[in-house]
């Protein structure tokens, strides 16, 4: 599951069902994935963990690039030079993989059900499926909208940190 989970990553693509895209353009992420529905921001500050990401990453290639310049003994400056440009350059160039394979990391700890390519339903499909009348005690109380379901994009929102919590 996770080596899907880092595929889905390394191609930017939405962590849940691995099609949805995760940038509109540039650095601009869409709020969730066009596909399936899943937020990409999970909860305040998520973004923190792609930032570590990020931070280990710059400092692995800035040790990666350096570390042979001064056993070789290089001129300092180049060695000044070439460390600053990966130190610079690395955090832009590694912005949207940090997020993605954030998201990676954070959905194989906090596990959903995985969606697959081959299943996707538009959500209202997915809505229509979830009012059929399958059991038939539904359909003398009605449709129960206290009933959390997993798939209940609302349910989904509150689930991961209370937005709906703002205004109280
Ligand atoms: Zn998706």
């Amino acid at each position: 599951m996770l080596g899907t989970l880092l595929w889905r990553g390394l191609r930017l693509r939405c962590p849940r069902c691995g099609v949805g895209k995760l940038y509109r353009r540039g650095y601009q992420m869409y709020e969730a994935c066009g596909s399936c529905g899943w937020v990409f921001e999970r909860e305040e500050g998520y973004w923190t963990g792609a930032m570590a990401v990020n931070l280990v990453v710059t400092e692995i290639l800035i040790f990666a690039v350096i570390f042979p310049l001064l056993i070789f003994q290089v001129s300092v400056v180049l060695t000044i030079i070439l460390g600053l440009a990966v130190a610079i350059l690395t955090p832009l160039l590694f912005y949207w993989h940090s997020k993605s394979l954030w998201m990676a990391i954070d959905f194989f700890l906090h596990p959903a059900p995985l969606v697959s390519a081959g299943r996707i339903m538009t959500l209202d499909e997915l809505r229509r499926l979830l009012n059929a009348p399958t059991r038939p005690e539904s359909e003398s109380s009605g449709a129960q909208p206290s009933a959390p379901h997993p798939l209940d994009m609302d349910e989904q929102q509150r689930d991961v940190g209370g937005r709906d919590a703002g205004d109280a």
